[in-house]
């Protein structure tokens, strides 16, 4: 991968799409093309088309279509599968009618069926019945991986597929109903400091595992990915913190001052009990991720308090 080519940010406004227009520059990579306003709407195949036409990328990070937590995949299943696939289709079938010469896209862990042995690994993908709260939105990203794979077969398309651990970092979504659970809980934490609250709600039991990783280093293994990885088989996107849901709330309430205790809530769903990655094939090739989760968590909370804490006491907005 060329320092001087041509890099289009597919989801520029994503959390994984904002760390790697942090990163990119900071690693050498100029000529950024379609960022900020001049990122055409991917779920208009049309206004994707003319870019392609127009801006020639040369390399693609496909880290668009919109995602959220538990709470918003159940409430917009549809809105979420509907434009996940219209973002992939639209920018494959672009980037494969303008010469892209590569191109990395970044599904979700969560297509992963339910039942899948721990670690997942690859080969599982397709074997079993998804997560109920998020199969619309897996089943897209689900179709997105395969898409990738079927232009790699037939045209030759240097398309590759990464499965991400569940990320979270500065920028996210901090909707106490509609975020992931780290941010979702950091803004719970800081309200309930505020407030002077004895308890946190924490969703579900607190028993589920999960595998975080930082946006940062997200966006470190995507470009590791796209310069060190070429082939069929999708490349998991991990290496980081697997921790129950209720330990990570102890180290959120920790790092934002809270004090009181966790009330668990298990009217919430709880989600897929377990998702770890099996990431031994990208650590292979030599990434490790760089942050640990206390740390991850600490530069997360400082984002939300110098850029989302504004109407903070409305629980439910988002940033
Ligand atoms: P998932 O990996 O798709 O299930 O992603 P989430 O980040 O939405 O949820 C992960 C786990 O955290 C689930 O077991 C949730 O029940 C639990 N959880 C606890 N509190 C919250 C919260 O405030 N928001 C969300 N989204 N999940 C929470």
């Amino acid at each position: 991968m060329q320092r001087t080519g041509r890099v289009f940010v597919a989801g520029g406004d994503t959390l994984a799409g904002a760390a790697l227009l942090d990163l990119l520059p900071a690693e050498g990579f100029a000529n950024l093309i379609g960022v900020g306003a001049d990122e055409p709407d991917l779920t208009d195949a049309l206004a994707v088309n003319s870019f392609f036409a127009a801006e020639r990328p040369e390399y693609v990070f496909l880290v668009g279509g919109p995602s959220g937590g538990i709470g918003l995949n159940r409430s917009r299943p549809a809105d979420l599968m509907l434009a996940n696939l219209q973002v992939v289709t639209n920018v494959l079938d672009a980037a494969h009618r303008h010469g892209v010469e590569k191109l990395l896209y970044l599904a979700s862990s969560c297509a992963y069926p339910r039942e899948a042995p721990q670690p997942l690994r690859a080969e599982s993908l397709g074997t079993g019945p998804l997560e109920p709260t998020s199969a619309p939105y897996a089943t897209a990203k689900l179709a997105g991986a395969v898409l990738c794979d079927a232009f790699r077969r037939q045209y030759g398309c240097r398309f590759v597929t990464g499965f991400p651990a569940n990320p979270f970092g500065p920028g996210d979504d901090f909707g106490a109903d509609s975020g992931h659970v780290i941010p979702a809980l950091i803004r719970r934490a800081h309200e309930a400091k505020e407030c002077g609250d004895s308890a946190l709600t924490v969703w579900g039991t607190g028993a589920p595992q999960r595998e975080f990783l930082f946006s940062r280093d997200l966006a470190s293994a995507c470009l590791f990915a796209m310069r060190h990885y070429d082939g069929d088989a999708p490349l998991n996107l991990g290496g980081g913190s697997v921790l129950s849901i209720a330990a990570a709330a102890r180290v959120v309430a920790d790092v934002v001052g809270f004090r009181g205790r966790l009330a668990f809530d298990s009217s919430k769903p709880d989600g897929a009990p377990l998702k770890a990655l099996d990431s031994s094939g990208l650590l292979a090739l030599g990434w490790t991720p760089a942050t640990p989760f206390r740390t991850a968590v600490e530069e997360t909370y400082h984002w939300f308090l110098h850029h989302a804490t504004e109407g903070a006491a409305h629980a439910g907005s988002t940033v």
